[in-house]
């Protein structure tokens, strides 16, 4: 079996130093080689430095070693796979490829990143065995975070190779597999470029505004809030130009080309050199010391400030949280929104459907490759069966368009959507075909219920393993959520489970405490009942951490606050790479009241550090940084790809089943009076500093108060339940000022925390 130990990257520009980088976050050691060693320097710099990061941790740069192609290619030698990602220039990369094909060693995968030169031409030339070696991984940028990786195989590309690569990309990179054709731009950046194109287009025919278009074209419909131009200025307006006129030239025959050309207005802005964040200004610029956002006019090409927009059809629509029904009911509204997002879609539709079998056998890479590659919640076929198949073409027949043959002939078929369970239209055959099932990878929504709350629900996974899923709004905890716990662990106390696994599939595992319940209860003084409800939680939390059979936490994205209590509590924890946990409770004028705030001390054994780790609220960038902070269990296990999370957090729980003990309480040390005074003092000197508020102070003083042990007056050993009660004293008397009400308010207001 073939594993590897070393990748060389060629090119340290945005793709090398971040893919390299990437291959370091999974362990394994980089050569990263430019022209000079000083741009393969800056390269790794730049992965370091930039937001997103590209690193876990700044330790893992560590792992890269940079180099020039003048004194160190001899050294990729040992590389078990070459990766080349210099410019996109077929001539540059055919010198560089030359040189490494007589370094390379026997065996070796060679890989390039380009994103628009056909394979074919790359590698023409080449002896067979170097040809069977080779395919195209395209990663998107950035590459950490962006979970599509299109692989390409060449005519020659051996199987084994293809598979190997698919595999590994998928466990160790973490990343969604999509196999390509050799075809111009694959398939998310062809699909992607026309997305691009079509809005474009729409935006000039329309008059459209600039704060419009993203209005429209942004999380209102599934999409990120970089929408459509806040994209654009990320990307780089001449990136974007300059890969839209390779595609048009790529593509002869696409009878849609024209759509990959800018349109008039990007070509003034390229042409005044407004060319997005890199240049300062593009369709949006920062102006001003306050960096107040202005937009451009696309007609007058000046800027003014960004004009809130507000649809009534979009603002109506934001209330249907289901996105599909939302789509349904914007695409059939008459108005600008309406007629914007039904020219998009419908061209969307056709253009899809027209390439497929050219770019790809199926709908379903198509779908994959967009929703992974370029963050949309729905691929385009997923789309027009959300807008009901059927109803889209009747529509594009009423308006005299003509449906490509595939789909008149799906229709003839009877056929009524691109999907039903488990199976997926196959345009080629025109026939359902299953989907293929991806081991390891599995749909929390197809596993039986044991109860269920609106809120959360106990599942039962298999194999005796029980599931307790949120699934409250953004996951935030509340009595729902905390009764589905008490089921599943009472489940697994009876017998009825061998294991608990604590996950969900949502957008993020929790993001901390149902904040509008706690502010509701403090402000009409229910002491009781919140006193109640943070015993409760806290020793629900006490009962995961010493069941009698194993409970497994598996954390992924924002994991804050009480959620991070709980996976603090697992004595198994299985955390997706991209989790980012946090104690972050005094954003809101509180402290981690769930146990948090006792587990943190008991598991560094150092105040100063979970003092300064909660008091500045620290989130981690990835869960090895959360190891580092002492949020993640350090033996945690960790899963590159989240899409394998629920899978491998069950294997955990089945691997800990045979001979399972559960820890013993442990009494934990405290420094007392000693240890308070040191910690008032920095909060003292913090706040002369002017680096923290008044009230910044008073919450601080709670902390030290609980991480010093109360009114001890030296070193002491205490026991948990003694914390726990120090947390719970101090939650609610914070609770009660009206400062952290103000805290709470403020953040359920606008998602930020309130310096006051
Ligand atoms: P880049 O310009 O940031 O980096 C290219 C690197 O190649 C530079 O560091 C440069 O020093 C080096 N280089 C220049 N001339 C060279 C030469 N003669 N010999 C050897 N090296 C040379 O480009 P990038 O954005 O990192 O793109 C690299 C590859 O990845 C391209 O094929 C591109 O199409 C593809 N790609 C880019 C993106 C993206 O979003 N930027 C996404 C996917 C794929």
């Amino acid at each position: 079996m073939k594993t590897i130990r070393q990748v060389a990257v060629l090119g340290a520009g945005t793709m090398g130093s971040r893919i390299a980088a990437h291959f370091a976050n999974a362990g394994i050691p980089a050569l990263l080689l430019d022209v000079t060693l000083a741009a393969a320097q800056k390269g790794i710099e730049n992965a370091l430095k930039l937001r997103p990061a590209g690193f876990f941790t700044n330790d893992g740069a560590k792992l890269v070693t940079p180099g020039s192609f003048d004194n160190d290619l001899s050294k990729i030698a040992t590389a078990d796979w070459i990766l080349e990602a210099v410019t996109e220039n077929l001539d540059i990369k055919r010198t560089l490829w030359d040189k490494v094909l007589k370094l390379a060693k026997p065996g070796a995968i060679l890989s390039t990143n380009t994103s628009g030169i056909p394979l074919a031409k790359i590698s023409e030339g080449w002896p067979l065995d170097a040809r069977q070696r080779f395919l195209g991984t395209h990663f998107f940028n950035p590459p950490r975070y962006l979970h599509l990786l299109e692989i390409i195989p060449g005519v020659d590309t051996s199987r084994d190779v293809f598979d190997f690569v698919a595999a590994f990309g998928d466990r160790k990179l973490g990343k969604g597999i999509v196999p390509c054709k050799d075809t111009p731009n694959f398939i998310a950046n062809r699909i992607g470029s026309f997305w691009g194109g079509t809005v474009a287009k729409i935006t000039h025919e329309g008059g459209y505004t600039v704060e419009e278009v993203d209005y429209i074209t942004g999380p209102l419909i599934g999409l990120p809030g970089t929408a459509s131009f806040r994209l654009l200025d990320l990307v780089g307006l001449d990136i974007w130009g300059f890969v839209g006129e390779n595609l048009y030239h790529a593509v002869p025959d696409d009878p849609w080309r024209d759509r990959f050309l800018a349109d008039p207005a990007h070509k003034e802005l390229m042409s005044r050199g407004w060319l997005g964040d890199k240049s300062g200004q593009g369709y949006y610029k920062k102006v001003g010391p306050a960096k107040e956002i202005h937009a451009i006019n696309l007609k007058t090409f000046e800027y003014a400030p960004i004009q809130k927009v507000r649809f009534p059809s979009g603002e109506e629509a934001k209330q249907i949280e289901d996105i599909p029904a939302r789509l349904r009911k914007l695409v059939a509204g008459t108005d600008r929104v309406g007629a914007f997002l039904w020219s998009l879609y419908s061209d969307l539709f056709i253009y899809c459907a027209e390439r497929i079998p050219e770019i790809s056998d199926r709908c379903v890479e198509i779908d994959r490759a967009m929703k992974w590659g370029y963050a949309h919640k729905y691929g385009p076929f997923e789309l027009w069966d959300a807008l009901g198949f059927e109803d889209v073409c009747k529509r594009l027949e009423a308006e005299g368009r003509t449906l490509p043959a595939n789909i008149l002939a799906m229709r003839q078929s009877g056929a009524t959507s691109f999907y039903r369970n488990k199976q997926y239209f196959d345009l080629l055959t025109n026939a359902y075909k299953d989907l293929e099932e991806r081991p390891g990878i599995v749909d929390l929504a197809d596993f039986a219920i044991h109860t269920k709350n609106p809120g959360a629900s106990l599942k039962d996974l298999g194999d005796g393993v029980g599931c307790v899923e949120f699934h409250s709004k953004l996951n935030s905890l509340g009595e729902d959520n905390f009764a589905m716990m008490q089921a599943g662990l009472d489940a697994l106390e009876a017998g009825k489970l061998e294991a608990l696994v604590i996950a969900n599939q949502g957008q993020d595992f929790c993001v901390g405490a149902n904040l509008a319940m706690v502010l509701l209860a403090a402000q009409d003084e229910e002491w009781d009942e919140l006193a109640l409800s943070i015993h409760r939680f806290q020793q629900l939390n006490m009962r995961l951490k010493y069941a009698s059979r194993p409970v497994v936490g598996a954390p992924f994205g924002r994991t804050l606050g009480g959620g991070c209590e709980i996976q603090m509590h697992c004595p198994g924890v299985q955390a997706a790479a991209e989790t980012y946990l946090g104690l972050v409770e005094v954003g809101v004028g509180v402290i981690p009241g769930g146990g948090g705030t006792k587990e943190l001390l008991a598991r560094l054994k150092d105040p100063r550090r979970c003092f300064e780790t909660i008091g500045m609220a620290k989130v981690s960038a990835s869960a090895p940084d959360a190891q580092s902070l002492g949020l993640l269990a350090r033996d945690a296990g960790i899963s590159m790809n989240t899409e394998r999370l629920v899978a491998d957090a069950k294997d955990l729980a089945l691997s800990m089943i045979s001979g399972y003990t559960p820890a013993q309480p442990k009494p934990i040390k405290v420094g007392g009076a000693p240890v308070k005074a040191m910690m008032k003092v920095g909060l003292w000197s913090m706040q002369q500093g002017g680096y923290i508020s008044d009230y910044d102070v008073v919450v601080g003083k709670k902390l030290a108060h609980i991480l010093s042990g109360g009114d001890l007056s030296g070193e002491t050993e205490v026991s948990e339940q003694y914390l726990l009660d120090l947390e719970r004293e101090a939650f609610l008397s914070l609770c009660g000022n009206q400062k952290t009400q103000e805290r709470m308010a403020h953040m359920l207001k606008t998602g930020k925390p309130l310096r006051n």
